[in-house]
C-alpha cells in the first residue's frame, strides 16, 4: 500500500510540474537583446527545450529565438547569460513593449 502511495505522489508531482511549466510558458516569453549578445552560446547549452539557435551573419555569431512556444520561461538561460542579453517578458504587456 505504501508503495502505491509513493508511486502516486511521484506521478502527481510530475504532472503538477508539467502543468506549472505550461502555465508559466504561456505567460512569459524569452527574447534576445542582440546588442548585448557576444555569441558565447552558453545559453544554448543550458536550454533543454530547443528554443534558441546560434545565427551567423556579417556581424558574427549571435542568438535568435527559434521555437518561442517551446519556452517554459524557466529563466535558466537568463541566469546563465553574463551579458544581460536575454530577458523574459510578460505576454500580457505585449502591446506596451
Ligand atoms: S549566453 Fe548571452 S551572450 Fe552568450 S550567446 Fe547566449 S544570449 Fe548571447
Ligand atoms: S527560459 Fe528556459 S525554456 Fe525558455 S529559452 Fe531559456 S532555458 Fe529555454
Amino acid at each position: 500500500m505504501l508503495y502505491y502511495c509513493i508511486i502516486g505522489a511521484v506521478i502527481a508531482l510530475w504532472l503538477t510540474g508539467i502543468v506549472c511549466r505550461h502555465i508559466r510558458g504561456r505567460r512569459k516569453m524569452i527574447r534576445v537583446i542582440e546588442d548585448n549578445c557576444t555569441g558565447c552560446t552558453k545559453c544554448l547549452k543550458i536550454c533543454r527545450r530547443n528554443v534558441l539557435e546560434a545565427v551567423k551573419d556579417e556581424n558574427g555569431t549571435h542568438i535568435a529565438v527559434k521555437n518561442p512556444y517551446n519556452c517554459t520561461a524557466c529563466s535558466n538561460c537568463v541566469k546563465a547569460c553574463k551579458f544581460k542579453a536575454l530577458e523574459l517578458y510578460s505576454l500580457r504587456n505585449r502591446k506596451d513593449d
